[in-house]
């Protein structure tokens, strides 16, 4: 590695004021799981890292304005293990729990991971399905971006060099709304995705009508996609078991894989019909669970139980 400043602020103010000092030369360090390796592979030589692991306050997990907040130094391992999201978002807390392995989810936080940007990595598309917005400050202020419009290319975002990614907000989920996200895993238990779908639902009270949908893919693309088409294919429309498959069918036309060790570019592509169709199912699942739960709180939770990974 080539040498480098290393600057430890205890603050907010303290960040934004070391990376003004050192502009584009400087390159935050929370959990260091990916950077350090791109510094070790020189693919980046930052002259000044700064740690943002004495930044105190930033890794909180909240109820804010109906919806959730997530500070953007939460480690993988917080969110996976909130007992809140849990409750109230299960679908995160599954999604984190498919990041790599424990050690990393350990150090890799929510903010880290997003800058990273990374089309392979799994968060990217279940924020996407769930409407969450990301806040980034700097010396400057602060900006709120949608996730549909943080990814710009493979390992790029909107961010600039002095912005740093502050929290992550879910909205509330509106009435029958659950989502799923689903990591096709052909190889490893802890590898990166060959194809992965987000997916969430929203029914009308009548539990017929889909009146909300957003579906997401990862490892498809330079960035995370959301597959719009797929989604217009069902906005509006009686649930209907072939509906999912339609969707399915419509978000191949969405996605560009490349071929690699993990499949070739055509298996991916039919390997996101396939996920974006089974996401939806459990989409759905989750919603008929939720009703289930709502009419009798015990007896479903006898069959919410799950097996974990480490
Ligand atoms: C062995 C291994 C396996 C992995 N497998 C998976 C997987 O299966 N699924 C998956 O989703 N991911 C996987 N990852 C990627 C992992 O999710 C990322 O490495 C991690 O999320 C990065 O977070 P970090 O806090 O360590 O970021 P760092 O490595 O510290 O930083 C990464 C980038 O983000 C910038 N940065 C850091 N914090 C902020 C911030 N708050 N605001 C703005 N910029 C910031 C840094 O400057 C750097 O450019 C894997 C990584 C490893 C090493």
């Amino acid at each position: 590695m080539i040498p480098f400043e290393y600057r430890t602020p205890k603050n907010l103010k303290e960040v934004h004021a070391t990376l003004k000092e050192f502009g584009s030369d400087a390159k935050l360090i929370a959990g260091g799981t990916s950077l350090v390796i791109m510094m070790k592979q020189r693919l980046v030589r930052p002259s000044c890292l700064v740690s943002l692991r004495s930044v105190r306050g930033l890794n909180s997990i909240e109820i804010s304005d109906g919806g959730l907040r997530i500070g953007g130094l939460a480690t993988h391992r917080e969110v996976e293990s909130s007992s809140l999201l849990r409750r109230r978002l299960p679908m995160l807390t599954e999604t984190y729990h498919h990041v790599a392995t424990i050690r990393v989810r350990n150090m890799a936080t929510v903010g880290g991971g997003l800058a990273h940007a990374d089309p392979n990595q799994d968060p990217p598309p279940s924020l996407i399905a769930l409407g969450a917005t990301v806040k980034a400050t700097s010396a400057d202020g602060s900006r709120v971006i949608p996730m549909d419009d943080f990814f710009t290319d493979y390992y790029e975002t909107v961010l600039n060099p002095d912005e740093i990614v502050t929290e992550v907000f879910v909205p509330k989920m509106a009435a029958n709304t659950a989502g799923a996200y689903l990591k096709f895993l052909p190889r490893t238990a802890d590898d990166y995705a060959t194809v992965s779908a987000a997916a969430v639902l929203t029914l009308d009270k009548t539990h017929k009508i889909i009146s909300d949908v957003r579906i997401a893919l990862g490892s498809v693309g330079v960035t995370p996609i959301r597959a719009t088409a797929a989604e217009a294919i069902l906005r509006g429309q009686p649930l209907k078991a072939e509906a999912f498959a339609e969707a399915g069918e419509k978000a191949k036309e969405a996605v560009d894989p490349v071929s690699d060790f993990r499949g070739s570019a055509a298996y991916k592509k039919e390997m996101a019909g396939v996920f974006v169709r089974r996401a939806l199912e459990k989409a759905l699942a989750n919603i008929r669970q939720q009703a289930r739960v709502k009419a009798s709180p015990k007896a479903a939770k006898k069959t919410t139980k799950k097996g974990k990974k480490h």
